[in-house]
């Protein structure tokens, strides 16, 4: 869909066509970013002083953009916003500065070689409420020999899951890795 203003007055709602003049606040906070209030009038942008309790404040008059220079704004906020979200699904990838290579891949984390038998075999359950799980559910007695195989159930499952945070060049195994 084609738009043919640029923005809507923030008091009175009236569209501030593209190129046209209008009036814009002096207070930062009120110039942030797509949030920016933007003013049909110099009355519009009075009563909006009162409302944000503005002590030292001043209308300035602008030109809006010409629909060109707004749509490229448009993508380039659109743009800026995808990197936003990229680098918020993958803190850790972000952090380290060498996770991504320069041709725009993700490089694995190195994984240590170790020695299966140096790992940890230690219970990775809790004994008593995996025994009271399957009593509420069937009424039966679970045998101690299940927890050492459950353990090495959930080793299998966090090797595998460690194996994609580290494809995906993470040093943190996520929830969407299992
Ligand atoms: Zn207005
Ligand atoms: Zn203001």
């Amino acid at each position: 869909m084609e738009r043919t203003f640029w923005k809507h007055c923030s008091t009175c709602k009236k569209e501030i066509p593209f190129r046209g003049r209008y009036h814009a606040c002096n207070v930062s906070t009120c110039n942030r970013g797509h949030t920016a209030l933007a003013f049909c009038s110099v009355e519009c942008w009075d009563s909006h002083v009162p409302l944000l309790r503005h002590r030292d404040a001043w209308a300035v008059e602008k030109s809006a953009p010409s629909r060109e220079e707004w749509q490229r704004e448009q993508v380039e906020e659109q743009l800026a916003s995808e990197r936003r979200e990229a680098r918020a699904a993958a803190p850790a990838a972000a952090a380290g500065a060498h996770a991504i290579s320069s041709s725009g891949g993700v490089t694995p984390t190195p994984l240590p070689h170790v020695n299966p038998a140096d790992l940890p075999h230690d219970v990775l359950v809790v004994v008593s409420k995996l025994k009271a799980y399957v009593r509420a559910r069937s009424g039966m007695n679970t045998s101690d020999g299940v927890i050492d195989v459950l353990s090495d159930k959930v080793r299998e499952l966090c090797d595998a899951a460690i194996e994609k945070a580290a494809q995906a060049g993470r040093k943190t195994v996520l929830d969407r890795d299992f």
